[in-house]
């Protein structure tokens, strides 16, 4: 295929239109170009994803099963062209026809299937497994619904359904002949067998078709394609029984039909918080069922050695604790389905199942009430409840030292199951994000599990996939790299590091800069299309887009806006450099003060940017429904990347390694991965602010931070603040009360009053920095230099050789 030429592509373009869509060039819509287009794709990746299967069958490999509630794949048709050799040919061709390809890739809906970082994490380690030839596969349900859709209506973040099923979408199968069941709620009764041995049969249980919808994942120029599977939940076929039954169940499994729907409806739209809801642990079982299931009968399939050694040649790696109940769920096949004893099947599961940590803050901590998890799913409970007895056993005889706090260790406790306990408990391996993370979780919030199971923590700092979020996001800075140091850095991200050379060469500066201009343009013309405010492209594009969380500080952000606001009212001829500040965030239904945040960054937008006196100096721009595909239209955009959470909160971070990539400045606060980006580029070439994770750890234990105090003495804040309250931003008066009153009345539990003027000063150092425009260019150089280390290659070869013991199959 890569030996095509324009014309065989166009004619094939051509003909396509015609038999699969009944349409010739003059007729064709965009939508009729992408679906060709994407047939063309198929055509060429199918025999690959079956030559792929049948490879790792033959080798009968080691594989890795990623199991994840959130896949945020985006779109997939530009990457799948990109690592198949067709993007620049296709694009060519596109445009050739008279098409806008840009128009044509658009018209795939985004694959939403995630909150944010940590489902992007996964779309990210699946395209870096294929890439780099590992038998990785993916497993997640497929919502019909994904994140909901944001607008913003006067300010405020309106929630619409995201129903990104509405078209066809081109890159799903579905396997109906490899759908499982699952069994929910009912009796277990158990009988002792003559041999001494229990055995377990469950009763009135309530049955789910999981049936399994496979997208090829595909690996760069190499031929291989893996798979992301996505489980639906359908209604079992009904049985005979059931259809003359008149039975006290009928309406029990009448009602039951009609619930299955609902789990495989929609994506909990929460990030960081966790909700108790009985539907959302009906999804994870359901995941996790369906997929231990499957691992099960493929094992079996390929192997024929008995289950005993199913750690040799399977690793199921839990992405977070949400597919925790792997533990219980794989014990049960086990030993209920496979008749081993508890050891033996305690032992396989233990050395098969290993898990990312991915939050320390508290109110992100799964827990499920016991009486919950009884009834839904008794057989499971038994099993927790079990294997939570031996673990407080072990530690009561062997740990003494430990006895007073089995109540915080216990995986049952207090009429909760503790799914963060379950996990370290039943499996080989717990990971942290990034080094900070990791040591806070050994020496604090896991420290007593650290020290009963110290070989177990590791820490596997996070990456992105370099593909994506620089080859595809933004061709005109790759094919300049390419061109001063060769294409080996595309298949080598650390060859990055050969930019160095080059970082004072002023040429090559100067054409930096010019790639960053015109990215800046079409984000800015972009910006005015969607919101119909005019940015200057030669103002700084000062960028925080991700989730909307207190923690992530975009209020520290917007009053650092406010701050020049009231500077340039102060002071019109202020001599500043005009500023352009770009946010993009979904907040959680939800979450009430994250949206009364969203509200202040657009009602303080709509102050600034029509205020004439300012004279364009600051531009605010909230862009609505912040998805992958519009991170991909603003980081190739972006001067400054600001990763300003409160020290300790960030686990990783990884929108932070998407800007350094594209050559964006940081300005950060020591948390999360930017110490770790702060360790390669070194302290000139970042901007690093504020309390350290020590500090505000220690605040939160010993106290000794007061709010007030800061209101009191500056008057700067004091000020700001009284904006918030009076209805200075053209809203009514009391709007954002309850902003001020987080802050004095709560304490400013994220430090946002403590790191402000830490943070003002650092922005006048980025100013500054900035005028040196040779200084300025030499740090993005720089920065995209040593990003290499944060591609997910980096993070998947981490894994392949620490955790999973995985070989590439070549
Ligand atoms: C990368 C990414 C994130 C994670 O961003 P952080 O800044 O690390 O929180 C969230 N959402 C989308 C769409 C992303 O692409």
């Amino acid at each position: 295929m890569s030996q095509l030429s324009l014309e065989e592509l166009v004619d094939i373009i051509t003909n396509k239109l015609e038999t699969e869509r009944g349409k010739d060039i003059k007729s064709a819509s965009d939508q009729d170009l992408y679906y060709v287009i994407a047939s063309i794709v198929k055509d060429v990746i199918n025999p690959q994803w079956l030559q792929t299967q049948n490879k790792y069958k033959e080798a009968n490999s080691k594989r890795v099963y990623y199991l994840s509630m959130e896949f945020l794949v985006g779109r997939l048709l530009e990457s799948n062209l990109l690592n198949c050799g067709l993007l620049d040919l296709t694009t060519d061709a596109l445009t050739e026809l008279g098409f806008d390809p840009e128009k044509v890739y658009s018209q795939e809906h985004d694959a939403g299937l995630g909150n944010g970082g940590l489902g992007r994490l996964a779309a990210c380690f699946l395209d870096s497994m294929a890439s780099l030839s590992y038998p990785g596969f993916g497993c997640g349900i497929r919502y019909r619904y994904g994140l909901f859709e944001q607008r913003i209506i006067h300010g405020n973040q309106i929630e619409l359904p995201d129903y990104w099923l509405k078209d066809p979408y081109p890159w799903e199968t579905r396997k109906v002949e490899e759908a499982v069941k699952i069994c929910f709620g009912g009796k277990v009764n158990m009988f002792k067998k003559n041999d001494g041995s229990l055995e377990f049969k469950y009763e009135d249980t309530d049955q789910v078709m999981a049936v399994p919808y496979d997208i090829p994942i595909v690996g760069y120029q190499n031929e291989v394609v893996n798979s992301l599977r996505l489980w639906s939940a359908e209604r079992p076929d009904m049985e005979p029984e059931f259809l003359t039954n008149r039975s006290k169940r009928y309406y029990h499994d009448l009602d039951h039909q009609h619930s299955i729907d609902q789990i495989s409806g929609f994506l909990y739209p929460d990030d960081s918080n966790h909700e108790g809801k009985e539907l959302r642990l009906k999804q994870q079982y359901f995941l996790v069922s369906a997929s231990i299931q499957c691992i099960i009968r493929s094992y079996k399939k390929t192997s024929l050695r008995s289950l005993k050694h199913l750690p040799d040649k399977v690793t199921i790696q839990i992405n977070d604790t949400h597919p925790s109940l792997a533990v219980p769920e794989l014990m049960r096949v086990l030993m209920d389905h496979e008749r081993f004893g508890w050891d033996e099947a305690w032992e396989i599961t233990r050395n098969v199942i290993a898990y990312t940590n991915h939050t320390t803050l508290s109110e992100a901590l799964e827990t499920w009430p016991k009486e919950m998890m009884q009834n839904l799913l008794p057989r499971i409970y038994m099993i927790i409840d079990e294997i939570n007895e031996r673990f407080c056993k072990g530690i009561w005889f062997d740990h003494p030292e430990l006895r007073e706090k089995i109540p915080q260790l216990a995986i049952i406790a207090y009429d909760q199951v503790h799914m963060a306990r379950l996990a370290i408990v039943g499996s080989f391996s717990v990971n942290g994000v990034a080094r900070l993370h990791t040591e806070i979780l050994k020496k604090k919030e896991m420290k007593d599990f650290y020290t009963l199971f110290p070989s177990r923590f590791n820490n596997k700092t996070n990456g992105i996939t370099h593909r994506r979020w620089l080859l595809q996001v933004n061709p005109k800075l790759s094919s300049l790299i390419t061109d001063v140091i060769g294409p080996q850095w595309v298949k080598s991200p650390n060859k990055l590091i050969g930019l160095l050379r080059y970082s004072k060469d002023q040429p090559f500066l100067e054409k930096i800069e010019q790639v960053k201009n015109e990215n800046k343009q079409v984000l800015a013309s972009f910006i005015h299309e969607r919101t119909g405010i005019l940015v200057d492209d030669q103002s700084i594009f000062d960028v925080q887009i991700k989730r909307l969380h207190e923690y992530k500080r975009q209020l520290l952000n917007i009053f650092h806006v406010i701050q020049l606001y009231n500077d340039l009212k102060d002071n019109p001829n202020l001599d500043i450099i005009p500023r352009t500040f770009i946010f993009g965030a979904k907040a959680a239904p939800s979450y009430y003060l994250a949206k009364e945040i969203i509200k202040l960054i657009n009602k303080v937008a709509s102050l600034v940017n029509h205020d004439k006196t300012i004279q364009d100096k600051l531009k605010v721009v909230f862009l609505e429904n912040y998805n992958v595909s519009l991170a991909e239209k603003i980081i190739p955009a972006a001067d400054i990347s600001e990763q300003i959470s409160t020290a300790s909160k960030e686990a990783s971070g990884t929108g932070n390694m998407k800007m350094m990539m594209n050559g964006a400045i940081t300005v950060g606060t020591l948390d999360g991965a930017n110490i770790e980006i702060r360790d390669l580029v070194g302290d000139r070439n970042i901007f690093i602010f504020g309390l350290t994770a020590e500090e505000v750890l220690n605040y939160y234990h010993n106290g000794g931070y007061v709010a007030r105090d800061i209101y009191n003495t500056d008057d700067r804040v004091r000020r700001i603040l009284n904006q918030l309250n009076y209805g200075d931003f053209g809203s009514q008066d009391i709007e954002f009360k309850d902003i001020y009153y987080n802050i004095l009345y709560h304490n400013d539990p994220y430090f946002v009053l403590k790191d402000f003027d830490a943070y003002i000063e650092t922005h006048e150092l980025v100013e500054q920095a900035y005028r040196d425009k040779a200084t300025w260019l030499n740090m993005s150089v720089t920065n995209i230099a040593y990003s290499g280390k944060f591609s997910s290659d980096r993070t998947i070869q981490e894994y392949a050789s620490e955790i999973w013991n995985l070989n590439q199959v070549l």
